[in-house]
């Protein structure tokens, strides 16, 4: 007997997978528990407060699909809600649904670990509270551990320090200040556009010059937003049989399979359409690089016909990089951010940053003075979150050792050695290469059919073979291998994190097909994974 408080299931996280498990594992008459670090719902939407930032896949398929009630009742009023939007969006769905009361804000797990003897996960708080459970759900997120660079001086700098994905709840103002963003991925993208109107001066400090596509956003229309309301059920069905889980149309055609001039009014058209809709309008743009390098000098001669400088536009147009194989951004103003009187580029692999100072940073030979510095320098993705915790299956085995040379799951849901323990958008599934939230559904909906079943069969956990996870594993750098993902130095690799692992995270077969081998796993009786009755669980 112990006095620690049991639950069916741990949650792990209150973002939009925190939040959908609870609504699920409730529904089926579980005892759950959610723990979250933050002081409310949200995650990314909570954490992640910057200015100009706004979801990019479209807020019509952005949201939950599994309440015809909320996507009836919630009017979205842009095509790309923004932060704001999205935090008010979770806290309605959680209270509409009374789930604050089985949620603990402020608490870090710190300490998950699976008791043999008694076959329950244990887990610890940074709160010294212990908690047991029969199920554990991962939903740490993909991209809620931030990267902060360890450079020289860093703790020394008088001005202000931000992350964008740590940002003070109550807004900064930049007026008047002299500001450093470091960084030009989607959160760079996003955020320069907003703090170049707000700065008195501002440094753009770019390592990699990255693509970005005009969002094109703008109010929805009162008629559009009757229009997809009458008809969601068809449109989410036709986002769950895509692979990007959105409403794009898939293309039939190779670059090559239309004349030069109708490849550029393609491309035109789609430019000006703007959004994620640009990459997917020829079937190889993300596979062939011919058909690349087509996009590529499109996009290239937008970004100079955008920039008045034709030194500043050369250090605009990525080079050597083909499109999409690293996430793409979408902006809203972002090329033409720098043909500010009060905007200038550095480029830091002509002059790397070399250290921090207490008023300033030295890039190269030259020092920069600022009042602020901004990191918008992106996240440990898809292991972090799970590293940050001592995650311990059978035998003490930790997670972290286990995935030295790379993480290994079955699924992306599963991992070997760790019985009745799920992640949600884990590594090797399409998660983060998708809308993530109707990835995170799936997932979410598989895990508690899955909790369903066992419950059903009286059997006491579940969990993935070795060989299966080994075979899942090759699939994933099989299905990767063909692709310019690989090609690419990005976070989808492992490659923004000094010392990381480098192999493919994401699984790439798209979500309808990852959606059909979940499926089907699940009428071959949940093949590769074991399934214990009582007793065998806790042998082992
Ligand atoms: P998160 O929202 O990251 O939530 C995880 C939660 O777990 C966090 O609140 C964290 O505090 C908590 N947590 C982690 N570890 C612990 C612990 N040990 N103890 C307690 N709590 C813990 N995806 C899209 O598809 N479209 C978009 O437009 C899009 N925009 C994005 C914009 C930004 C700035 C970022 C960073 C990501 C974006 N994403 C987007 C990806 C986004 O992360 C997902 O869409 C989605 O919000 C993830 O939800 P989640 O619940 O899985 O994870
Ligand atoms: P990111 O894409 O990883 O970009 C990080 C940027 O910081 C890169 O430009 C990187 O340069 C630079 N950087 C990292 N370390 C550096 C260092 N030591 N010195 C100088 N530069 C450094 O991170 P992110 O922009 O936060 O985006 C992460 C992901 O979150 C996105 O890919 C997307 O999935 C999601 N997101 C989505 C949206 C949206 O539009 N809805 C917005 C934000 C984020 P290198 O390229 O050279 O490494």
């Amino acid at each position: 007997m112990t006095s620690e408080p049991e639950f069916d299931a741990i949650v792990v996280g209150a973002g939009f997978a925190g939040i959908y498990a609870l609504y699920r594992l409730r529904g089926r008459g579980l005892k759950v528990r959610v723990i979250e670090a933050g002081a409310g719902p949200g995650g990314t939407w909570y954490w992640n407060r910057y200015p100009g930032l706004r979801c990019d896949a479209q807020s019509m398929t952005y949201s939950y699909s599994f309440s015809d009630e909320v996507q009836q009742e919630w009017t979205w009023s842009e095509r790309f809600a923004g932060q704001a939007e999205i935090l008010r969006y979770i806290n309605y769905v959680v209270d509409r649904f009374a789930l604050r009361s089985d949620m603990q804000f402020e608490t870090r797990v710190t300490r998950a670990a699976f008791d043999e003897i008694c076959g329950r996960w244990m887990i610890e708080t940074d709160r010294g509270e212990r908690f047991i459970a029969r199920f554990c759900v991962m939903a740490t997120g993909c991209l809620s551990i931030p990267n902060l660079p360890g450079i020289k001086g860093l703790e020394g700098f008088g001005g202000a320090l931000y992350h964008t994905a740590d940002w003070p709840k109550q807004g900064v103002d930049f007026s008047g200040k002299r500001v450093g963003v470091i960084g030009t991925g989607s959160s760079g993208v996003q955020s320069i556009p907003i703090i170049a109107t707000q700065a008195k001066h501002l440094t753009v400090f770019q390592r990699t010059a990255n693509f970005s596509i005009p969002a094109r956003n703008r109010p929805l229309r009162p008629e559009e937003v009757r229009r997809w309301k009458a008809n969601y059920q068809a449109l989410r069905e036709k986002c769950r049989r895509s692979p990007f889980g959105d409403v794009y149309d898939q293309a039939e055609k190779s670059v090559f399979d239309v004349s030069a001039e109708e490849g550029r009014r393609m491309l035109e058209e789609a430019w000006t359409k703007g959004s994620f809709a640009f990459i997917t309008i020829f079937k190889d743009i993300l596979t062939n690089q011919a058909a690349n390098d087509v996009v590529v000098a499109f996009v290239n001669r937008k970004i100079r016909e955008a920039i008045k400088d034709p030194a500043v536009a050369e250090l605009l147009c990525p080079k050597d990089v083909p499109i999409g194989a690293k996430r793409l951004c979408i902006d809203t103003g972002y090329y033409e951010t720098f043909n500010r009187a009060n905007v200038r580029l550095v480029d830091l692999k002509e002059n790397p940053i070399r250290e921090i100072r207490v008023d300033g940073l030295v890039a190269g030979e030259e020092s920069f003075a600022l009042d602020a510095i901004v990191f918008a320098t992106g996240f440990d993705a898809m292991t972090g979150a799970l590293f940050a915790i001592d995650l311990r299956g059978r035998g003490g085995v930790a997670l972290k050792d286990k995935w030295v040379e790379g993480p290994r799951t079955y699924l992306g849901l599963a991992v070997a050695g760790f019985p009745n323990l799920f992640i949600v958008a884990g590594p090797g599934s399409p998660s983060v290469v998708t809308n993530m939230v109707l990835s995170i559904e799936q997932h979410v909906d598989w895990i508690t059919d899955c909790v369903a079943f066992l419950r059903r069969r009286g059997l006491e956990s579940i969990e993935a073979t070795p060989e299966s996870e080994i075979a899942w594993t090759r699939h994933v750098g099989e299905v990767a291998e063909p692709t310019l993902f690989v090609t690419v130095k990005s976070w989808y690799v492992g490659a923004n994190m000094p010392g990381k692992p480098q192999v493919i995270y994401p699984y790439l077969g798209g979500a309808e097909k990852y959606r059909e081998i979940c499926e089907d796993i699940v009428a071959k009786g949940y093949v590769g994974f074991r399934l214990n009755p009582a007793a065998e669980s806790r042998a082992g």
